[in-house]
């Protein structure tokens, strides 16, 4: 019998706040264990909470950026649960009445049709200790990290809405950029400001009843989701057909051996209202001050790209990925520079060099400004592709303008007719055979010439031009 997959997500992300959800110390990683800490985040009894306003806002922008509705009312729980990662025995979460309900996330399933993901809530919580297990001597040894204890998290729970391992991918990366245009949070997986759990259960394809599912953590990647569901799935199928039965409980991925394995029962311990931390109240008002703050978001924004700059689906795509980028292309597309030329070389030549200088394309020196001069150069053919390169390149280190650069460094591309016939003949009375090849018609002989003219340019000979003007001489 043929199997589907239905999978649910629960992806918490780390709001980009200078500080804990209810104490003021810093929200930052450092290497120094226990630094970052108070009474209130160390979990002393009787410690003042204080729930954070700039956590509250960030999150509910989050909640919007992803089509939530924000709760008119909403409360802090305690989820109750013995680790030594939450020494206090509970995590201020929301379960009863949480942050944002709703919402829902655009993407393309593995044969490019759209699909609309539902999240089914958003809700708030702190994030708990770190455990660091060593060897001391004989001994094992566990020591607990409370730099990240108190930290502010959203999590995001999806529908069990997603039936593929590229599904879950797409939605994670679509999310991402999503949260990223809101500027609340990094969402990257490889340093866990975003972390993701999944659910997975297998049903008889076109069923829609829900079966026993399995929970699987510790994926430090987009990537590693898709493999761990991959294998998760595989594995369910295997059990199903041999006959066993699929219990319910939580396993970890382990990337180096590409399987997930047993970690422990599933485990829900009671949730009771928190009589700390006063209720939040959202009206209409502040809802929509908040949703004022957002900004034009990544479909919208790769929809009007194609439209009012002609780019094609692709490069509208990638234009539109992170906010910066797209801020960065339409500067140049505004500075009046060819939009499909600033967006090409945006991606072909700009975020390579900014990704192997480890620069922010927000902070480069090669500014949009600076670029549209460059660009302006090459559109106009006073510099060729070649020198546009190493021109990029001088821009980095130098603070003049492109024209300045190229100047000086005599860049400028040759389309003076008279200059580059003059260089041509004087290509051509220097090589007699190759004259003598043209005139027996011998096509490849044009190319020789053209080759030996342009270096003889030291590069800055316009090919092209240097073509037509070789086309219309008559050698027979
Ligand atoms: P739990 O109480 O175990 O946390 P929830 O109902 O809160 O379960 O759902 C947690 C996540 O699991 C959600 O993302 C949800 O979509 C997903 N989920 C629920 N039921 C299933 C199922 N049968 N198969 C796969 N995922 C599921
Ligand atoms: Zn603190
Ligand atoms: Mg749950």
């Amino acid at each position: 019998m043929p199997y589907e997959a239905v999978i649910g997500l629960e992806i918490h992300v780390q709001l980009n706040c200078p500080t804990k959800l209810f104490c003021d110390c810093a929200n930052t990683a450092t290497e120094k264990a226990n630094t970052h800490v108070c009474p209130t985040c160390i979990w002393l009894p009787g410690a003042p909470v204080q729930l954070s306003e700039d956590a509250l806002e960030k999150a509910a922008l989050t909640c919007l950026a992803l089509n939530g509705e924000l709760s008119a009312r909403s409360a802090f729980d305690q989820k109750v649960y013995y680790y030594p990662d939450l020494p206090k025995g509970y995590q201020l979460s929301q379960h009863h009445l949480p942050l944002a309900t709703g919402g829902w996330v655009d993407i393309s399933d593995e044969n490019g049709k759209p699909r609309r993901l539902r999240i089914h809530h958003v809700h708030m919580e702190e994030d708990v200790a770190k455990l660091v297990h060593e060897t001391d001597g004989r001994k094992r040894i566990s020591l607990v990290d409370f730099n990240r204890a108190g930290a502010p998290l959203v999590e995001i729970v999806t529908e069990p809405d997603i039936r593929t391992p590229h599904e879950a991918m797409a939605f994670l990366r679509a999310l991402r950029t999503r949260i990223r245009y809101a500027k609340t949070a990094e969402c990257s997986m490889e340093s866990g400001t975003m972390r993701c759990d999944a659910n997975i259960s297998l049903r008889p394809a076109g069923s829609d009843a829900f079966f026993t599912k399995v929970e699987v953590k510790n994926m430090n990647s987009v990537k590693a989701v898709g493999n761990a569901i991959a294998y998760e799935i595989e594995r369910q199928e295997k059990m199903i057909n041999e006959g066993q039965p699929v219990v319910m409980h939580t396993r970890l991925w382990d990337p180096d051996k590409n399987v997930t394995t047993p970690m422990r029962a599933k485990f829900a311990g009671p949730c009771i209202p928190d009589p700390s931390v006063p209720e939040i109240h959202m009206d209409t008002a502040r809802v929509d001050a908040l949703k004022q703050r957002l900004p034009e978001m990544p479909a919208e924004k790769q929809a009007r790209f194609a439209s009012q700059y002609g780019l094609t689906g692709d490069e509208a795509a990638l234009m539109s990925t992170e906010r910066d980028i797209a801020d960065y292309f339409e500067a140049l597309a505004r500075n009046s520079v060819n939009a499909r030329m600033a967006a090409q070389w945006i991606s072909g030549r700009l975020l390579p060099a900014l990704k192997d200088q480890n620069a922010e394309i927000t902070d480069t020196v090669l500014s949009a400004d600076r670029a549209a001069g460059l660009l302006s150069l090459l559109e106009n053919e006073s510099v060729n592709a070649k020198q546009a390169k190493e021109l990029m390149a001088l821009m980095f280190t130098s603070p003049k303008s492109a024209p300045e650069i190229a100047d000086e460094k005599g860049f400028r591309q040759i389309t003076d007719i008279d200059e580059l016939s003059a260089i041509l003949d004087a290509v051509l009375e220097e090589n007699p055979d190759a004259v003598a090849n043209l005139r027996a018609g011998k096509k490849q002989a044009a190319g020789f010439i053209i080759g030996q003219t342009m270096q003889k340019s030291g590069g800055r000979a316009n090919p092209k031009m240097l073509s037509e003007i070789l086309g219309r001489k008559n050698f027979s």
